[in-house]
This record gives C-alpha cells, structure tokens and sequence, in this order.
C-alpha cells in the first residue's frame, strides 16, 4: 500500500529566523532549558523526568532535539499522533482555517468547521451507532470525556455505581470530581480483565476471560454480592496504561451480552485505541460490540486537544449545561481532527497498523526467545507492548514484584506456570537505552515493566525496521549490562 511518511528522516529546512535560530541551538541552550525546567517546573512533571531532550522541530516519525540529535518518536504524543508529526494534511487543514479568518475560538456554537468535523467523525463510527448518535464536544483533554461520560449515563439510569477493570486508566480528574460541590456517591466495583501473561485465575486464553465474565454475572446476578446494579460498565478494548492489553473479542462481546440484558450502558473509551490504532478504526470493530457510549480524544484531534463523547440518542436526557466547559470550540483541533479521520479512512491506515503490528510484533517474539529478560510481548496494531521481566528471581504470584510462589501448591495443579517477577529496573532501563540510541519510548503496566510502542499509523516499513533495530540492540545492551 502506498502510504508514505512525507519525509521519513530529512526534517523540512527552517524558514523563518526563530526556527532558524532554534536549529543553531547548541548543547549549551540545550542544558540550559532542561535546568531552568527542572528548576521551575513541578515535581508532578511526567515525561519529562525520562526523555531529557528539548525538541525543537518535528516530521513524521522524526523529532529533532536543540542540542541536533535526531529521535525516532515511538510515543507520539502519547498516541495521539496517528499521522506522526505535521503532517501535511494536517497543516493545511490547519492553515486553511487561520487563512479563512474564522474565529479560532466559540465556546460550543455551531461552526462550518465543526460541521464537517461531526460529519467525518459519524461517518467512522460502528453504523448502528452512527445513525442513532449524539455528540457532545467535551473539555479539550480525554478525563473530560470520560467524566462526562459518567454523568451521562448517571443521569439516564438514575443509578451512580459504576463497573470498571483492573488494570484501567480513564485520566486523572477523579479527585477533581470529588472535590466539587454536589460530588456524587461514586462507587466503582472492580473487576477483573482478562489477561494472559498474568492471568488473575492462573490460566489465561480463553478459560482466562470466562471466568473472568462469570465473575461480572455472578456480581451482578447475586443479591447479595453487595453490588448494586450499576449506571454503566466502562472499559478499554485495549488496556493501554495497563500495560497493552488487549481483550480478547469474544470477551468484549460477552460484556456487550451481559450489559445489555441487565439495561446497563457500556461505555468504551476509545481515547487510546481510536482512530485506527489497533488495527480496526476503532478497537471495538475487531469485535463487531456496537457501545452505547464511545470516548474519544488524543488522535481525534489530529494531534491538537479535542475530546468527545459519542452516544446513543436514548441515553440523551441530561440537561442543558450538564456538561460545561469554556474550551469546547477549539477550531484548529476540529480541522486537523477531520483531516486525520479522513485520511486514515481513504488511506486504509488502520488496515497498514494491523499488518505493520503483526510483522513487529512477530519479529519482537523471536527476540524474546533470545533474551529472557523478555517475559511477553503482545499488542494489536501498532500498540505495542514488551514486559521485561527478572529471570534472576523465581516465578512468582501474578502480580508480585518480588518472589513470594504458589507454584508448589498442589491445589493450582490445573495452572500454568507463574510468570516471572516484572522487572521495572530493566525496562526503564532499556527506556533510556532507546534514547541513547535515538529512539522514544514509554514505559506502562502494573509496575511500569513493559515497554510500549506507540509509533504513527504512517510509519514505513524502513522505519520499522529503524525501530525494531534500535529497540533490539538497546535490549541486548541492558541485558548484557545485567547479565539477562
Ligand atoms: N482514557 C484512556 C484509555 C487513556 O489512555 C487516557 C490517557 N492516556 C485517558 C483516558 C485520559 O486522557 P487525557 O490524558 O487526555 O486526560
């Protein structure tokens, strides 16, 4: 298929005297701008504290730091890059609005830009949803959605408890929530997600997720489990932060069942695994689960803030202003949003992140096969993830960092083997490996154990390999160095 990155390597030339003077920046500035962020900015700062780099001007898969060294940026805004980094269509969707004069900014009046990015987001979604829909723009950032999403279906039910997974990761306004005047009763029950690797009942596939489904019926069907029945059931097709978990379909089809007889609306945040990611358009569509309510943000907006919640039309009851917000209207995010929906659909890209996973993360199983410092590797699409496990220690129960094994236990006879301990030391330093080696990773999981790859849907294969390459020699470095 004949996508290709506009420029793979070769950043475009600077044309004005800022940028100009931004390529001329030299280690000095460069150092410079690390201390005084670290000086001034908070102790609550993320990415920063593990990618020391100051980038300065990007393209594709390319970020070029201030100090000149080039990085292969497997992170993309934390997924939110599904074009890499400006891309043309997204420039000149960009362009074209500051051009036109339209105002950059209407609270959430109806805007021609708005318009057209409503009708390619509907255009995408699972067509039973799609002709039943309502959209709601939210505040600019994916825990807005989700709050938002909350209070939707807390509304239409009259009921506040909620159904959530081990393992998930909705964004960070909980707290905010609660600190508000008229904060509801929130009640999550947690349940179980499936997983293989470290499977919560000790024998993954597809044993693994039904009973992880009988546990959510059981809960629900019980009288007395002590769960109420629930606003909502929300979930990631994939975990992301979790650790890239992706859930097996017949499982998402089974929550589907199971919501939908008992009149509980499932929620799918899809701000991680949207927009192609995973393979499918949306991760939902591997599974054919048409949600009652979908979360998007991160690529939505075509790598500017953006984030909705997409519903059916039934669950419309709340009230005017039950979501507000005064950064709903951003145009820029809506034009480059509508771009990149487009292109990924007309270009197939999701259809190119399906074969593209595939290729890496076959070629990352062989690797695991050389290195035992490598414990899984697993993903769909190109949401990639390598668990760095200690062969050091002996195996131990599912989530334990340290040794404590069960393995002898004659009760667990039907169970696979334990896993080995995660290994967190290891993957945050093949982390930093990866940056010597110029390329940008992130860690996610349980206990920050698992590599993750978060590469553009436009990545090529050249560039694939670039990656494969780099992420291949960083692991043997740290597995050398710890004698893994
Ligand atoms: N949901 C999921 C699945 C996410 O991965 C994230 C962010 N990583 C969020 C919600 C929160 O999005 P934001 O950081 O934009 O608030």
């Amino acid at each position: 298929m004949a996508v290709t990155d506009p420029a793979p390597v070769a950043l475009p030339a600077p044309h004005d005297g800022a940028t100009r003077e931004a390529a001329a920046c030299d280690s000095a500035v460069h150092e410079g701008i690390l201390r005084r962020q670290g000086a001034r900015e908070s102790a609550a700062r993320t990415y920063a504290r593990s990618l020391p780099i100051v980038p300065v001007r990007a393209r594709g898969l390319t970020i070029e730091g201030a100090d000149g060294r080039r990085y292969l940026d497997c992170l993309s805004g934390a997924g939110t890059l599904a074009l890499g980094h400006n891309h043309p269509v997204v420039l000149e969707a960009i362009r074209k609005v500051l051009d036109s004069g339209a105002p950059l900014h209407v609270l959430d009046l109806a805007t021609p830009v708005k318009d057209a990015f409503t009708t390619e987001l509907f255009r995408t979604l699972p067509p039973a949803l799609a002709d039943r829909a309502r959209i709601q723009f939210c505040g600019p950032a994916g825990t807005d959605a989700v709050e938002a999403a909350l209070k939707l279906v807390r509304t239409a039910t009259g009921r506040s408890g909620l159904l959530a997974f081990t393992g998930a990761y909705h964004g960070m306004t909980a707290g905010a929530l609660e600190a508000s005047g008229g904060a509801q009763d929130v009640r999550v029950t947690r349940l179980p997600y499936p997983q293989d690797y470290r499977c919560p009942f000790g024998i993954g596939g597809p044993r693994g997720a039904e009973l992880a489904a009988r546990w959510t019926t059981s809960l629900l069907d019980d009288t007395k489990s002590g769960v109420p029945r629930p606003a909502g059931m929300i979930l990631e097709p994939v975990q992301g932060e979790g650790g890239v978990i992706p859930a097996p379909d017949a499982w998402l089809r089974r929550m589907r069942s199971i919501t939908e007889q008992r009149s509980i609306p499932l929620i799918a945040d899809e701000v991680q695994t949207g927009v192609g990611r995973t393979g499918a358009f949306w991760a939902v569509d591997h599974s054919g689960v048409v949600p009652d309510v979908m979360v998007l943000s991160k690529a939505v907006g075509g790598s500017l803030p953006l984030a909705v919640v997409v519903y059916h039309e039934d669950l419309d009851v709340w009230s005017p202003g039950a979501h507000a917000g005064t950064f709903r209207g951003n145009q820029l995010a809506m034009a480059a949003g509508a771009a990149t929906l487009a292109y990924v659909r007309e270009n197939q890209l999701d259809r190119r992140a399906a074969e593209l996973g595939t290729r890496i993360i076959g070629q990352l199983r062989q690797l695991a096969k050389e290195f035992a410092c490598i414990g899984d590797v697993r993903g769909r699409g190109l949401m990639i993830g390598v668990e760095l496990v200690d062969p050091a220690q002996t195996a131990a129960a599912p989530f334990a960092v340290g040794s404590d094994s069960l393995s002898d236990d004659p009760l667990l006879g039907d169970c696979a083997a334990p896993p080995l301990p995660a290994a967190p030391a290891l993957a945050a330093a093949v982390r930093d490996a990866c940056l010597d080696r110029g390329l940008i990773v992130e860690l996610g999981g349980r206990h920050s154990s698992v590599v993750r790859l978060l590469p553009p849907l436009t990545l090529t294969d050249e560039q694939a390999t670039a990656v494969v390459d780099r992420l291949t020699d960083a692991l043997a470095a740290v597995a050398e160095a710890h004698g893994r």
